[in-house]
């Protein structure tokens, strides 16, 4: 093992999984977990389903495994804190949340987003000697269309290319924090509107991906006034995924689906993007194929830091989708 680091000097994706607790309607029918994590990171899968129990057991390993006695502190801590904050270095970073429906992505996403704007925060604030400008945009992407979700409005939002080749969400509501109450106001709208969006529109929220971006500005002091080649900008991204569910039936519905269907073509093509970037591929990487990878294309690949939480459910009525989770998982890796 390279400790993280490719031939190129350039870290790998981090890829962390988080088993969540069975809940109570999983108890209530009495579905066990054939799951254990045995180490910071690995995971076994047991096989008390039938007679072939006396088969190994299969182990899977990432550069995280958080059971479900992990708090979101702790996963946030260990495996995203660290690309959270490379935003600080004028490096843009993306976390993602992976998994099927109900496994823990928004609880888990929600709670690494609190934490990580409460981290970036405190640096602005010890670190006096540059003057840093902190901006908030959080948007949804639905069946290929964009909406700001810090807007009332529900008018799609345009990509439109910038000379300098990165995306811009066109109209998209960009807030300059003021101080730390705005940050956390402005998480509890994002977090208002996914409920609203939860209930009022039934299930197309698992198929929605909704995304914060935190972009920070900072110059040094002495330049202030002036152009300087001391200023950085960079954004990091947060970004709970439609369910997983959704990439996997159009998988294997395979090449017969057409356009039209329930393809996620956003899922399905960061897929593509990160198995690319994992490979440590330098040819053509589908950015363009979707929003979500035109969005993010400057927080993926290149200079940036991307961390990947998978989550999953232990129950064993979920077994199907918990093994595409953590075959995704190893691609990324
Ligand atoms: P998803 O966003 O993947 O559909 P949620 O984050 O909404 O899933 O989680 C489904 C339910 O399980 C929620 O009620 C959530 O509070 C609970 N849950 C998820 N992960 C955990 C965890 N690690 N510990 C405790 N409860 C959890
Ligand atoms: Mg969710």
């Amino acid at each position: 093992d390279s400790g993280g680091f490719d031939g190129g000097g350039k870290e790998r994706i981090r890829v962390s999984v988080r088993l969540r607790p069975l809940n109570e309607e999983e108890l209530a029918r009495n579905d066990p977990s054939d799951w254990e994590c045995i180490n910071d990171t690995t995971i076994i899968f047991r096989n008390t389903m039938s007679d072939r129990s006396t088969l190994p057991p299969t182990a899977y390993s990432f550069d995280r495994v958080f059971s479900c006695d992990c708090g979101t502190r702790q996963v946030y801590e260990e495996g995203a804190k660290e690309v959270a904050l490379s935003v600080v270095s004028g490096i843009n970073a993306s976390i993602f949340a992976y998994g099927q429906t109900s496994s823990g992505k928004t609880y888990t996403m929600t709670g690494i987003t609190g934490l990580a704007a409460t981290d970036i925060y405190g640096y602005i604030e010890r670190h006096k000697e540059r003057e840093f400008v902190l901006k908030f945009s959080a948007m949804e992407i639905y069946n290929e269309s964009v909406r700001d979700l810090l807007s009332t409005d529900n008018t799609p939002l345009r990509l439109l290319d910038d000379p300098d080749r990165t995306t811009i969400v066109e109209k998209l509501t960009e807030e300059t924090i003021r101080n730390w109450e705005h940050v956390m106001e402005l998480l509890s709208i994002c977090e208002e509107q996914r409920q609203i969006g939860e209930t009022s529109l039934n299930k197309t929220s698992s198929r929605s991906h909704q995304i914060i971006r935190l972009t920070i500005e900072s110059s040094a002091r002495e330049f202030l006034g002036r152009m300087s080649a001391s200023t950085l900008a960079a954004s990091v991204h947060f970004v709970d995924l439609a369910g997983s569910e959704r990439a996997s039936q159009a998988m294997s519905a395979g090449a017969r689906l057409k356009e039209g269907c329930h393809i996620n073509r956003s899922l399905l093509t960061l897929g593509t993007v990160i198995r690319k970037l994992s490979k440590g591929r330098t040819g053509h990487i589908p950015y363009r194929d979707s929003k979500l990878t035109r969005i993010l294309q400057p927080s993926l690949g290149g200079n940036a830091r991307t961390a990947i939480i998978c989550t999953m459910s232990p129950a064993r009525s979920h077994i199907e989708q918990s093994r595409n989770t953590l075959l995704f998982a190893t691609c990324a890796k």
